[in-house]
């Protein structure tokens, strides 16, 4: 089995057993930047608070941009690192507007992936994770983003080289799989990494890929 073939069982595994995920409502572009920014290192539930906490205060990207950095901080707190966040945030707000004189992000739609991917990785503080995640997630665009269940999770399985950087896995896995595949893959991958494949005892004996996985080809031997 080639790795495309790979990528595509991974898929269909994982499909047959959490189904297709539902595509939720998303947010703007700058919306999901901030959002995924105030996700690192923490949960779901406490970026949400962290967010709408912050929207409230300051309900536009330029007031939140030019508001005191101490003023931000409190607000933001619930999702943790919130010194490292808050600069985070309104930098990337300040260099939208340097480079575009407005804060929007939708002209990204105009350009590749690629090139879209590499414009906002040139924000202060933005990675490639980031990057994808906001080209798939709100400007539907095909990224293939890698947090730390992907990454595990296709080092185990062994679809990618063991010790290739998250950085460098973005565009290797996004070659793997089918864009078309991108959103459900992340998702269910994700799903798979919070209740199955976890980081510290996976348990493979409740997972559907084992018939595929490396990981467990080695235990079982
Ligand atoms: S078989 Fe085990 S190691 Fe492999 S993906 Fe499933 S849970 Fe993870």
């Amino acid at each position: 089995m080639n790795n495309q073939q790979l990528a595509a069982e991974i898929h269909q595994l994982l499909v047959d057993k959490y189904g297709p995920p539902t595509w939720r409502s998303h947010l703007s572009p700058v919306g999901e930047l901030v959002s995924t920014i105030l996700s690192q290192n923490t949960n779901d539930v406490n970026r949400d608070i962290a967010y709408n906490t912050l929207l409230e205060r300051f309900p536009t990207w330029e007031e939140i941009r030019d508001a005191e950095e101490k003023k931000i901080l409190p607000l933001i707190k619930t999702a943790g690192l919130a010194n490292q966040k808050g600069p985070a945030i309104q930098n990337a707000l300040k260099m939208i507007t340097e480079e575009r004189g407005q804060i929007e992000l939708d002209f990204l739609k105009g350009m590749s992936s690629q090139e879209a991917s590499e414009w906002l990785i040139n924000l202060k503080g933005v990675g490639p994770k980031t990057a994808s995640i906001v080209l798939l997630f709100s400007l539907d665009m095909p990224a293939f983003p890698v947090d730390t269940h992907v990454y595990r999770i296709t080092g185990r399985v062994g679809i990618r080289p063991e010790n290739m950087s998250a950085a460098k896995a973005h565009i290797y896995l996004a070659e793997q799989f089918e864009p078309e595949t991108y959103y459900p893959v992340h998702l269910n991958i994700i799903r798979l990494g919070r209740e199955v494949c976890k980081a510290r005892q996976p348990l493979c004996q409740e997972c559907p890929l084992t018939q595929i996985c490396e990981y467990y080809a080695n235990q079982n031997q």
